[in-house]
């Protein structure tokens, strides 16, 4: 592994998120040399703390990750602290000071990567004081890794690109949206780019629809308070959704960089048809979770409006206006306390256009079923593709049949997590698995209206029983064309 010399500046740095997540990725990739000795992270938050302090909850955190004698230790060393408001002006100078004997002390030439992983509506003033005070360098890089959720409408993400372009430039700026750094989110690429057979068949002429479901077993926890002011359509649907459906939908990139990806995504995201409120109202459904033996419903959750209209549920059906797409549904699902906790792709063809094994005299007159290439991407990771094949034995009837890969558990211990993968492309400079500020525009763009819509009208909540997959609506959603979702109990 080649070591990346980075200073790192997380604000935030006793949040859950930082605790949870951000650590143990650091510390992976300390563990594969990808941060050697050529690093330091300065840790800030509200909180007074000293250094050694900070080192202690840095501790705790990579505890269960199984290291070499004194590896823990050794890498808690790079980790300092500065409590610091992030809304004062005159703080950040402490900050400014500290970095400079940072950079000095562990030899980072000036690469100054800056981390925020606290509430968004500071994303803005932070960006803007980084500049103005001072705290970029000139003979390194900088570089800016931002959290979700990037605005709440376009406006908002609007207003807050324009203060982050006030410091930083688009190719400076890495915004996270964590599905993206998903073994089999980035295996989409793979799949399609690298074989003649999947890709011939991709497109209207082979394929009937397309099926995207990220489900949630859990209800909404203690992100209540976030959850109920935001919900699944923000939450999920225009980012982590959208992400995914460009890159199923996109055109074969020039070559696989992060500028050429970017482009088709881009591409994609612009053909996706924007409805009108009364077409949205047609093609998305939303639901809330009722209530199942002691655990309570939606509404009456800790952190909850007792009169909460906020969606734990969302399906839909989106349609691309471009060549490759036209007539072709992509339909999507996602919700909390669904059946199960997975997310999946199914990808299904269209039927023979005659079938020659029909048997007029049973009742199954259309013996062959669709072809489906299945993309599992969590919690296992694999393809399954199911054929039709002769039944064996006497006579001659079909039946499905599945082929499935699945990743095996060793190949599973070695991927990275999606923070230690994200981290380690921002180290580097790669923004292959980062969402561009045009693609979240579009994204925001489409989400909008319907947004509108369903605040404008009252919905008819709870909906769905816990354990189901959903409101009746999103099956009648796909019935109404004739198609049925997959993954169905
Ligand atoms: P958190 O509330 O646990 O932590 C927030 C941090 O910001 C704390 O360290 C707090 O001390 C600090 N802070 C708050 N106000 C401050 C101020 N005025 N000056 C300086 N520091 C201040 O939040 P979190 O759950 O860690 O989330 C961080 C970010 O990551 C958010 O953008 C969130 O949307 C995003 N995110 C979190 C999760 C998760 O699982 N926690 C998942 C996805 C995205």
């Amino acid at each position: 592994a080649t070591e990346n010399k980075a200073l790192i500046t997380l604000f935030g740095a006793t949040g859950d998120l930082a605790k949870r997540k951000l650590y143990t990725s650091l510390f992976k990739l300390y563990q594969k040399g990808y941060l050697a000795d050529h690093f330091a992270l300065l840790g800030t938050s509200r909180h007074e703390m000293s250094d050694e302090e900070f080192q202690e909850l840095v501790l705790n955190s990579i505890k269960d990750i199984p290291a070499k004698d004194g590896e823990a230790e050794a890498f808690s060393k790079h980790f300092f602290y500065c409590a610091h408001d992030v809304t004062k002006p005159e703080h950040y100078v402490k900050l400014k000071d500290r970095l400079a004997e940072l950079d000095k002390q562990f030899g980072t030439e000036g690469n100054r990567l800056f981390y925020m992983s606290m509430a968004p509506q500071f994303f803005g003033t932070i960006a803007i004081n980084i500049k103005k005070q001072g705290l970029l360098t000139d003979n390194g890089y900088n570089r800016l890794v931002i959290e979700k959720p990037f605005g709440r409408d376009f406006d908002s993400a609007k207003k807050l690109n324009d203060e982050l372009s006030q410091t930083f430039e688009e190719n400076q700026i890495f915004r996270i949206d964590h599905y993206l750094g998903k073994e089999m989110v980035q295996n989409i690429q793979a799949l399609r780019f690298g074989n003649p057979i999947i890709e011939a068949l991709w497109n209207n002429r082979y394929i009937d629809n397309i099926q995207v479901t990220l489900s949630e077993k859990l209800g909404v926890e203690e992100r209540a308070g976030y959850y109920d002011n935001s919900g699944a359509l923000r939450d999920m649907v225009q980012n982590h959704i959208m992400q995914v459906v460009a890159q199923l939908a996109m055109e074969e990139p020039v070559a696989f960089t992060d500028d050429d990806v970017r482009v088709e995504k881009i591409k994609a995201l612009r053909s996706l048809r924007v409805y009108t409120p009364s077409e949205a109202a047609a093609n998305f459904v939303r639901g809330q979770y009722g209530a199942v033996n002691d655990q309570p419903d939606y509404r009456h959750e800790d952190g909850v409006d007792p009169e909460s209209g906020t969606e734990t549920f969302v399906a839909a059906k989106l349609m691309f206006d471009n060549y490759r797409w036209s007539g072709v549904p992509f339909y999507v699902r996602t919700g909390k306390k669904l059946a199960d906790k997975f997310t999946r792709i199914d990808i299904v063809f269209k039927k023979p256009l005659i079938d020659i094994f029909a048997n007029p005299d049973t009742a199954d007159k259309q013996a062959l079923k669709s072809n489906v290439l299945t993309i599992y991407v969590e919690p296992n990771s694999g393809f399954g593709l199911r054929l039709n094949a002769k039944h064996v034995g006497q006579g001659f009837t079909t039946e499905p049949v599945d082929l499935n890969f699945v990743q095996s558990d060793t190949a599973k211990k070695e991927s990275p997590e999606p923070y230690e993968r994200l981290f380690h492309d921002a180290l580097e400079g790669n923004h292959t698995n980062f969402a561009s500020w045009a693609e979240i525009a579009y994204a925001w763009k489409f989400v909008d209206v319907i947004r509108n819509l369903w605040d404008i009208e009252k919905p008819q909540f709870p909906n769905y029983t816990p354990g189901s997959m959903g409101p009746a609506a999103a099956s009648e959603l796909l019935a109404r064309d004739g198609r049925k979702w997959v993954y169905d109990l």
